[in-house]
């Protein structure tokens, strides 16, 4: 029978675990480990809508087998094994196994990072095997088929001799090398601790002949016997009791179901034992997947009935503001049969969610309060998620998620709660006040935000494009309103001081009136600003679009607004005596300074200027008029 190729990806997958580094190559029996459980997990479906299979806790199980003396260990199953078909199809090419799909070539270059963190298949045999062999025999087949590969150079498959249904790995252990000693996964020990340490919660009994000494009797001499013995302890960690694990098991957990690449921030795991009964493990990812924000991901959480899985991505689990949440539920109360349609209604089902929902948020709201610090980064990851959860159906969510919220506050200088800000305004502050810009340091930087630091007030700065439009869903924080530092009415200044300014606009009503209509079309109004101090020009908006909403709005297709846009002059600032003077004097000038001064303002909200060339020609010509 002639060697037969790999396909080319599995090629480079087995180079990569070929030269895999040392601390990583451990996982290979995890894999191996968990495709026999899958093996007979197979059986265990089957014999659900087959009357014709009987399954038989006792019949299942798996066990590992070393020997010194021939250098082998072997993996045996007692699952639904592989045909010829399947050992080619399965075995042959790594594009058709679940566990590694290849998204680009740098993936693979970074490959050293995946293995010991994440699922890599069957091949991670070849971490510590020269040479694999697999013996099969199918459910329902009669023959035997023997799978042998030494690497990248192919496979052979052939007929073979096995008197039972299942699978039986062999992996003949590399030699030890001056650098690298493989002899370890041959030791009892050694095996014991790496299948203790990642398949512990494997439903079947993972089985090993182990040695153990005893007294002869009438005799001091201890004498060595071997015993078979069940290494795993079978029970599923959810069922177990959180006081029996630690942060290190929880993490192993996530990592071999597969949730991410890195390692969760937060690990919540529930018993829950009342009018509804279930476990739960739940876990917030420290990284945000890279599609998170995309069409293609998923929400969801795997649901169990009893030990079974009965269903990988329950989305109607978590809700669309915590999609970021990941694990698993598992409940006595659900019947295994369940279709996905009957499930969504399921009473039971609604209430599980509903806890989780109300459990998520108090475990993140005692992370933010215990360990502020890891929770900017979850919030670094998952806040946008958060304030769309507060945007989202009308604002239905908004208490559920507003304490969650973190923005910057010019004061502190770093991430704050409502709950913070508020605590901390001063008697005579009617507002929670914000100013929007695309970074801090632009925000910074704005003249409308003068007035309000001027007296002392903190700022938050919303720096995201959805900050505005959920701030204005939830409308107000422990009954105090949120006002934009831009908006014509800041509820700051005295009666006197609103009627200076009103009568500062009309003493200049045709200079203002001049003005707008030279920007004919572009701003509402031109008046007297209240709010700045030092700067001499601001942009600003009346009604209920501000100017970063529209901005925002018209990036999405098919949709027009436009603010009601107002330049504010300075009326302190000697910019405005220049203006005064060339509306008496010379109103061709006034017309490029109107003309400056409004792009000007457009640049400070960081609007593009509408025609540069027009722009930078006035500049020149004013620079020539005044040498
Ligand atoms: P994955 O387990 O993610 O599918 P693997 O590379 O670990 O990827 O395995 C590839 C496939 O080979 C499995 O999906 C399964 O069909 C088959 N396979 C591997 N090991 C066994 C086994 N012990 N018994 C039956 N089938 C197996
Ligand atoms: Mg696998």
């Amino acid at each position: 029978m002639g060697k037969r190729k790999f396909k080319a990806e599995s090629k480079r997958l087995l180079e990569l675990m070929i030269n895999s580094i040392y601390s990583q190559r451990e996982v290979f029996l995890r894999e191996l480990i968990s495709n026999a459980s899958d093996a007979i997990d197979k059986i265990y479906y089957k014999a659900l809508t087959d009357d014709t299979i009987t399954f038989n806790q006792s019949d299942y199980y798996i066990k590992i087998k070393a020997d010194k003396d021939s250098r082998t260990l072997k993996i045996i199953d007692t699952g639904i094994g592989m045909t010829e078909d399947e050992l080619e199809k399965n075995l042959g090419t790594i594009a058709k196994s679940g566990s590694f799909n290849f998204k680009s070539e740098n993936e693979i270059k970074d490959g050293h990072d995946i293995i010991g963190q994440f699922g890599v298949g069957f091949y991670a045999a070849f971490m510590v095997a020269d040479e694999v062999t697999v013996i099969s025999k199918a459910l329902g087949s009669e023959q035997a088929f023997k799978w042998v590969s030494k690497g990248t150079d192919g496979y052979t498959i052939e007929p073979a001799e096995k008197e039972s249904v299942g699978t039986e790995i062999t992996l003949k252990i590399k030699n030890n090398t001056e650098d690298d000693n493989y002899d370890e996964y041959l030791e009892e020990y050694r095996l014991k601790e790496i299948i203790k340490k990642y398949s512990d919660f494997i439903r079947f009994p993972i089985k090993m002949d182990v040695t153990k000494s005893k007294k002869e009797d009438d005799s001091d001499e201890y004498v060595d016997y071997v015993e078979e013995e069940t290494i795993n302890s079978m029970v599923p960690i959810w069922k177990k009791n959180k006081s029996e694990l630690t942060d290190e098991d929880y993490e192993i957990f996530y990592q071999e179901k597969r949730y991410g690449f890195d390692k969760p921030i937060k690990s919540i795991h529930l018993n829950v034992d009342g009018t509804i009964r279930y476990n739960a493990i739940l876990f917030v990812p420290e990284n945000r997947p890279f599609d998170y924000y995309s069409q293609d991901y998923e929400k969801g959480l795997e649901l169990y009935s009893n030990g079974v899985l009965i269903m990988e991505k329950c989305a109607d689990l978590v809700p669309d503001h915590f999609s970021f949440v990941k694990g698993l539920v598992d409940s006595e109360d659900l019947s295994l049969n369940i279709s996905r349609e009957m499930l969504q209604q399921d009473r039971q089902l609604t209430l599980i969610a509903k806890n989780i929902e109300k459990k998520i948020k108090t475990q993140l709201l005692s992370l933010q309060r215990d360990d502020r610090e890891k929770y900017e980064k979850f919030f670094e990851a998952f806040g946008r998620q958060l304030k769309f959860g507060v945007y989202n159906e009308f604002g239905m969510h908004k208490d559920t998620l507003k304490d969650l919220l973190l923005f910057y506050s010019s004061k502190e200088k770093k991430l704050v709660t409502l709950a913070e800000y508020v605590s901390r305004m001063p008697e005579d502050q009617k507002y929670i006040y914000y100013a929007t810009g695309d970074s801090i340091e632009r925000i910074d930087k704005l003249p409308q935000t003068e007035l309000v630091a001027d007296k002392g007030y903190e700022i938050l700065y919303f720096t995201e494009e959805i900050d505005e439009f959920a701030i204005r869903m939830l409308m107000n924080y422990d009954d105090k309103e949120f006002k934009s530092v831009s908006s014509h009415d800041l509820g700051i200044e005295s009666e006197d001081e609103k009627k200076a300014s009103e009568e500062e606009t009309n003493e200049n009503k045709e200079l203002f009136a001049y003005m707008k209509e030279k920007l004919a079309g572009k701003v509402k109004e031109v008046r007297v600003s209240k709010r700045l101090r030092t700067h001499p020009v601001c942009l600003t908006a009346d009604g209920e679009i501000s100017i970063e909403m529209e901005k925002v709005i018209n990036a999405m297709p098919d949709q027009h607004v436009t603010a009601e846009k107002v330049l504010e002059i300075n009326p302190n600032h000697d910019v405005f005596l220049t203006l005064k003077d060339a509306y008496e004097n010379d109103k061709e000038k006034l017309e490029l300074y109107t003309n400056i001064l409004f792009n000007q303002a457009l640049l400070i909200e960081g609007l593009p200027v509408e025609d540069p060339v027009e722009l930078t020609n006035n500049m020149c010509k004013i620079m020539v008029a005044s040498s």
